[in-house]
């Protein structure tokens, strides 16, 4: 097998790189795709084997230039922060429901403080603009007003990244809060306490929506983490404040989760992994739909090797979705998506960090032993295959990263999506265990839009709307 060997070329990738990615996201539209006819990779093999995937190889590298039709353009197009002028927003009173939902440990001290950072670009335009900004969160679950659960740990933290001193309300509604936002100056922020000490929140009912509402003039909804949640704070307050619009780092969520992927720059990879095919039927059928090259990965490729007759010794199988991975293949073929199956694996005598292991054609696992990552060879096919992209996808890991003894497959996809991002391509990390893994091997910098949900960015790549944001006011259409 002809195969590129891998590189550790993507150590020294400028941060700029990122911003390199992002700025070529908007402009493929029918007019810039080539007019090659499109070419069917998947149909010069057969998908009854999991070998076929040797044979892409050497066809991937011609296959640069190639393009499918755009199929869809993204339908969550709304109305953003950067959107409304400062005369919109100067001396308004804007609730802003971000998430802020940060790790603390026994001392109440955050140990991560990635989501407090996410918010502060659309916290800063507004104080920038004059605004009078109501940030409202929920933190844990709690079960009624429970102290541990409390925001006033965030204070200091968010007053250190805005660079004022945020004040802190007890309560997220009531006379006491009402004070409080009107003595607010122009380009303060009044930290509302956790959302969630209501149970009226999760229920989203219309009276506590417009309690939350009545204490400010407009909305903005940065909290793509719960986007998938019709709550009061992030869906019931739209029906009561106009103009509801997205925050900068939802904005991004959108552009890269819904916008990247429906109208890809091509040709355009999706790199599908993680424990069960079950809990990625949605994500994969939906991105059969878009993508021209499907890797899978993972625990799932063992229901996939079995559904083609394969031997997979105690390896994870859902023995109910042998049919549904059969179908998916032949989804594939008939849409002309070339699907990669890894060729070989990495097996242990056990489910265990320090079980014994060896490398196996995917198709010898022998008796009493179980695939936990995926092998070298594949790793090799895999990064032929994602040179050629333009736009790439990844949603779950290759195999029990967790484990560093299977860590190599996952990482090995990690640095070379680093490499392809200095390079220009489009890099989409569709959360969860993906995210992990990024950050572990210290890439997540230089990718171009890591998304900060988990189940909210897998609804999205499912093809779902979101009720936090199909609740936003639409986008004004730009004419082009
Ligand atoms: P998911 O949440 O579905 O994305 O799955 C992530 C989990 O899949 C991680 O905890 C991995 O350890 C697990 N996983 C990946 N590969 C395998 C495998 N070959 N066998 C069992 N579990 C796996």
């Amino acid at each position: 097998m002809a195969a590129t060997a891998f590189t550790p070329s993507f150590c020294g990738i400028a941060k700029t790189s990122t911003t390199t990615a992002a700025a070529t996201l908007n402009p493929p539209t029918n007019r810039f795709l080539p007019k090659t006819p499109v070419r069917h990779l998947s149909s010069a093999f057969s998908s009854s084997s999991p070998l076929f995937s040797h044979h892409i190889a050497t066809k991937l590298r011609s296959f640069k230039g190639c393009g499918k039709p755009v199929r869809g353009v993204a339908s969550m197009a709304k109305k953003s922060v950067g959107d409304l002028s400062g005369a919109d927003l100067k001396g308004k009173k804007v609730f802003v429901r971000a998430d802020l939902n940060v790790p603390l440990d026994d001392n109440q001290s955050i140990t991560d403080d990635t989501r407090i950072r996410a918010a502060i670009p659309t916290i800063k335009h507004l104080i920038a603009n004059g605004a009078k900004v109501l940030l409202s969160s929920h933190l844990g679950r709690p079960k009624g007003v429970t102290p541990k659960y409390s925001l006033a740990p965030l204070v200091p933290r968010l007053s250190e990244l805005l660079g004022i001193q945020v004040v802190k309300a007890d309560d997220c509604i009531g006379p006491e809060v009402e004070k409080l936002v009107a003595s607010l100056p122009e380009g303060g922020v009044l930290l509302l306490e956790n959302v969630r000490f209501y149970k009226e929140e999760e229920k989203n009912e219309p009276e506590f929506a417009k309690k939350l509402a009545s204490l400010a003039d407009l909305y903005v909804n940065d909290a793509f983490g719960t986007a998938h949640r019709a709550h009061a704070s992030t869906e019931g307050v739209t029906k009561f404040l106009k103009p509801s619009v997205a925050g900068f780092l939802l904005q991004k969520e959108l552009d890269y989760l819904v916008g990247a992927v429906s109208n890809p720059k091509r040709p355009f990879a999706a790199i599908v992994g993680g424990s069960k095919v079950s809990s990625k039927i949605g994500v994969i059928e939906s991105l059969l739909e878009k993508c021209d090259i499907l890797l899978l990965g993972g625990g799932m490729i063992f229901t996939f090797y079995k559904a083609q007759g394969l031997s997979v010794g105690s390896s994870l199988v859902e023995e109910d979705k042998l049919e549904l991975a059969t179908s998916l293949l032949e989804k594939a073929k008939a849409k002309g998506v070339s699907i990669l199956l890894p060729t070989d694996v990495i097996i242990a005598d056990k489910f265990a960090p320090d079980a014994n292991s060896k490398i196996v054609p995917a198709s010898a696992i022998p008796d009493g032993w179980m695939g936990l990552d995926i092998g070298p060879d594949s790793v090799k096919t895999f990064n032929d295959a994602l040179e050629t992209t333009k736009t790439v996808i990844w949603n779950g890991p290759m195999g029990v990263f967790e484990f560093e003894k299977f860590a190599a497959g996952t990482e090995s996809v990690a640095k070379k999506l680093a490499e392809l991002s200095g390079k220009g391509v489009t890099t989409i990390i569709g959360g969860g265990d993906s995210v992990a893994a990024v950050e572990k091997v210290g890439v997540a910098d230089v990718m171009s839009h890591i998304s900060t949900g988990g189940g909210a960015s897998l609804e999205l790549l499912e093809g779902k709307e979101l009720p936090g944001v199909l609740a936003l006011d639409e986008a004004v259409p730009v004419p082009v």
